[in-house]
């Protein structure tokens, strides 16, 4: 048994709004970097992508696929969606099951058009899942908190969503906006494994391996995977890695126009119509699960592993250096430095010795440290805008801005030096 890094969600360049980079060699390199094992292979059931998938990926022993330079291993899989918008994350075990899949769908939805990387299906959870078993794959649903397009913002329970196929669930994928403490408090995600991955949408590794799974594998296999989401043995997910959740773009209710957030006592009394702008206010992923939370305080099932929240090493470097491009050659180049260093993202980020990082670059070096010891704040995202970190540099400069933060939702100056978003 070892440790794999899996990111398990991103998509390939037929889906919508992704990097033309978004290809299987460059995917693989930049795993690699960031110090991810395994990926899926996204949008297997596009032909055009699937195509570009099996040129680009071989099946190194029964069941495990890498791509042809052995950089990173690949998963058979893909995402989807069902005719009430929610989206649904398919794994499958090999090439053969994909073929066999996309058959059954091919009368369902559009599967091969130029954005069809995530094919929108006219078909139920239920009916959906039901392939998925056919075809003798596992299903779970996507970003599940999420307005617009995860489960719960169309249904009050997974359960219910899925119907008579609730009890083949594999998994619940968790998104951006919400971690294990928040999806917990909905009792009946106690009987599911959390999956944590990126929904990168560019390969870059501020993108790719921003969340991700950690698992006890005897090899990277879709077998293996399975086991470990089912949980028939002992405990293999060891680890949720993933943003804060104040970081992501639907935490809190906030108008979806001019992004000012509110509470959902102010948001039910201004009937979600935007104070300043009359926009319409979108109910945020924290105020959703409170809607639906069975418990008040953090509880977990026994085999929940921890949760450990992250931030992109290039974004530490950006707040390092107050520099306000994430592409400058400045960040870029010192991004570089420290992972030929120690091999990849996740060994700066998690287990290098400070004193090693120093050697590399002291003002980073100092921003990994407060990151580690857990003094970041964030202003909260909402309305589709993402959330900002502030990574401070002592306890003291964290306390007294928090109590700002805390005061105030939409306090934009938390004293000090600029966030990352206003640089
Ligand atoms: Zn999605
Ligand atoms: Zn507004």
């Amino acid at each position: 048994m070892k440790e794999f890094n899996l990111d398990l969600q991103l998509h390939g360049v037929y889906a919508g709004g992704v990097s033309k980079n978004m290809l299987v060699p460059i995917i693989a390199e930049q795993a690699k970097l960031k110090g991810i094992d395994a990926v899926s292979s996204a949008d297997i059931l596009h032909k055009k992508w699937f195509e570009h998938v099996k040129q680009g990926i071989v099946e190194e022993s029964n069941g495990v696929f890498s791509d042809k330079n052995s950089k990173c291993f690949f998963v058979v899989g893909t995402e989807v969606e069902s005719k009430d918008r929610a989206h649904h994350l398919i794994y499958l075990p090999d090439f053969s099951a994909a073929e066999q899949l996309r058959e059954k769908l091919i009368g369902f939805g559009n599967l091969d058009c130029a954005m069809c990387g995530r094919p929108v299906l006219r078909l139920n959870a239920e009916q959906i899942a039901e392939n998925v078993e056919e075809a003798k794959g596992i299903i779970g649903p996507a970003h599940s908190f999420t307005p617009y397009t995860g489960i719960y913002a169309h249904h009050d329970s997974v359960r219910k969503a899925y119907g008579g196929m609730a009890e083949s669930i594999s998994f619940i994928e968790l998104g951006l906006s919400a971690d294990s403490a928040l999806a917990d408090l909905i009792e009946e995600n106690h009987s599911y494994s959390f999956l944590t991955s990126s929904d990168a949408h560019s390969p870059w590794p501020h993108r790719i391996g921003r969340e991700f799974t950690r698992m006890k594998l005897k090899e990277p296999s879709f077998k293996e995977i399975r086991k470990a989401f089912e949980r028939k043995q002992e405990k293999l997910i060891t680890l949720n890695v993933g943003l804060n959740p104040k970081e992501g773009k639907y935490h809190l209710s906030a108008c979806n126009a001019c992004f000012t957030k509110y509470s959902a006592e102010q948001a039910n009394q201004l009937n979600w119509k935007c104070m300043k702008c009359r926009g319409a206010i979108k109910k945020g992923v924290r105020d959703r699960i409170e809607e639906l939370a069975d418990f008040k305080e953090e509880t977990h099932p026994d085999f929940r592993p921890p949760y450990m929240h992250s931030l992109p090493l290039a974004e530490i470097i950006q707040a390092a250096f107050g520099v306000n491009n994430i592409n400058s050659q400045k960040v870029q180049s010192t991004w570089m430095d420290f992972v030929e260093r120690f091999g990849n993202e996740i060994n700066v980020l998690v287990d290098a010795e400070e004193e090693e990082l120093n050697e590399v670059n002291q003002e980073v070096a100092k921003k990994v440290k407060a990151f580690r010891e857990g003094l970041v704040l964030y202003i909260p995202g909402g309305g589709g805008n993402y959330g900002k970190p502030i990574i401070c540099d002592s306890k003291e400069e964290f306390d007294s801005r928090k109590e700002i933060l805390e005061k105030d939702i939409n306090a934009s100056q938390v004293s000090g030096q600029k966030t990352l978003g206003e640089f």
